[in-house]
């Protein structure tokens, strides 16, 4: 390393584990080397559940990894980042606030005197296109409007780094991309007040789009897998041939098996409880299949080709890809996707056996749901509350993804009619037919 010129940020060895009562600690990240340097924007790509947020808060000073070292220039971090400021996919405006006040924030955290504070904040808000709207509350603003608050709330203090969790991914398409664009424009022009940009995705050609250079995340634990960097000039053309392939490579990569997913052995009686499940609908899986029965794929598709076929984001296409993974419907394997035997038979089912295919296929690859319906079943009443396995969930994951694969259970276990759900009761049930069935 050069001493007299240390990166920006230099992450070593990190290792993050959650320590659970019940259980083995969860290890979310190990091994985790990163190194930023100044005048670079570096992308996080991975998969949901792989730890790039936990990696960001780790950078920023608001987690203490658990081993390894966090270097800001050189010295040792301790506590929150100086010369950081952080985008929120959820925007995480006040929304009793202006959007002047909101963008002072910042300012006022530091210490900065009234007339400064509006003065930058007024250039802040210019800067990114919201001149006009200083005295706007919040819920006046569209999606995009409000992440441009997010952004002018950020880039106010001129911070040295500029965090960005997933920034985009709440907006529709066209929105994401006018800020994307808009981002990358003052940066190229230099007048981006800040001196590098680290910002997570789980969207592939955004991560092509605007990144010097890409870590590839893997997940179980979270480590860096690989890293690309791109060559290319912007502004950059999504349709432009090495553009493609270089999204087809990354797909290829995102859904090459690393020796360590593949379960070995069943692991103890609740490793599949760990699994978070994607909010994907069945519908959406049952469209899937068809598509990829059909011609012009009959059964193996290119996940780019029909990505663009089906004007799907990228990251829109791969947790569906992973869900039918999940339940045995098709397979991932080197950025396509085949359709399995049972897939191919659910596309050629009629409704009601396709409802039975499916919760077989949960009933055989979702543990949580046939832990719903196991204690469903052994219970006198036959009913059971959610309390008991959202409060299971979290020990295996955060609280957002368990609210979130509870969710998911409920929803795919009530198409595949393996239980009922009573909202207000928060309550499993059985099935009405399936109580009164001598009557
Ligand atoms: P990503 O941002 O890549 O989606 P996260 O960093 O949010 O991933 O989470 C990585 C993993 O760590 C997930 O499996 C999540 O459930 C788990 N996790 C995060 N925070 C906690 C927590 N406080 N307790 C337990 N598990 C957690
Ligand atoms: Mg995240």
């Amino acid at each position: 390393m050069d001493h007299a010129n240390p990166p920006l940020v230099s992450v070593r060895n990190c290792r993050q584990s959650y320590h659970k009562e019940a259980n083995a600690d969860l290890v979310v990240l190990d091994n985790v080397d990163l190194t930023l340097q100044e005048g670079e924007i570096v992308a996080l790509l991975g998969r949901s559940g792989s730890g790039k947020s936990t990696l960001l808060r780790i950078v920023a000073g608001l987690l203490k990894p658990s081993a390894g070292e966090v270097h800001w220039r050189g010295t040792p971090l301790r506590g929150p980042a100086p010369g950081v400021a952080m985008v929120f996919q959820s925007f995480a405006l006040f929304p009793w606030l202006t959007v002047q006040e909101n963008v002072e924030l910042g300012l006022e955290a530091l210490g900065v005197g009234r007339d400064e504070r509006e003065e930058r904040s007024e250039e802040a808000i210019d800067l990114i296109g919201l001149g006009g709207y200083d005295g706007a509350y919040p819920k006046e603003l569209s999606g995009g409007m409000r992440q441009r608050v997010g952004l002018a709330r950020a880039l106010v203090v001129h911070p040295d780094l500029l965090l960005m969790d997933e920034p985009f991914s709440a907006l529709d398409v066209l929105t994401a991309e006018t800020l994307r664009t808009d981002l990358i424009d003052l940066w190229m022009d230099g007048k981006l007040p800040v001196k590098s940009v680290l910002i997570v995705t789980h969207n592939i050609e955004e991560a092509v789009l605007m990144a010097d250079r890409i870590l590839v995340f893997s997940s179980n634990p979270g480590q860096v897998a690989h890293e690309l960097k791109i060559p290319f000039a912007h502004p950059r053309n999504r349709f432009d041939p090495a553009f493609r392939q270089m999204v087809d490579d990354i797909y290829g990569i995102m859904t090459r098996r690393t020796p360590k997913e593949v379960p070995a052995t069943p692991g103890p009686a609740m490793a599949g409880f760990a699994t978070p499940l994607h909010p994907v609908g069945t519908n959406m899986m049952a469209g899937l299949l068809e598509t990829l029965s059909q011609d012009p794929y009959h059964g193996r598709a290119d996940l780019p080709a029909l990505a663009a076929a089906l004007q799907y984001e990228a990251d829109e296409l791969l947790p569906l890809g992973e869900t039918l993974s999940l339940l045995g419907f098709a397979v991932l394997e080197e950025g396509d996707l085949i359709l399995t035997e049972t897939g191919r038979r659910f596309t050629e089912a009629e409704t009601e056996d396709r409802k039975e295919i499916f919760g077989a296929q949960l009933r055989a690859n979702v543990p949580l749901i046939n832990a719903i319906r196991q204690v469903i079943d052994q219970r006198s009443n036959h009913r059971a509350s959610a309390v008991r396995f959202r409060d299971e969930l979290e020990d295996h994951m955060s609280p957002e993804y368990a609210e979130e694969t509870l969710r998911t259970a409920i929803s795919w276990g009530r198409y595949a009619e393996i239980f009922e759900y009573d909202e207000e009761a928060q309550q499993f049930s059985l099935e009405e037919e399936d109580e009164a069935e001598e009557d």
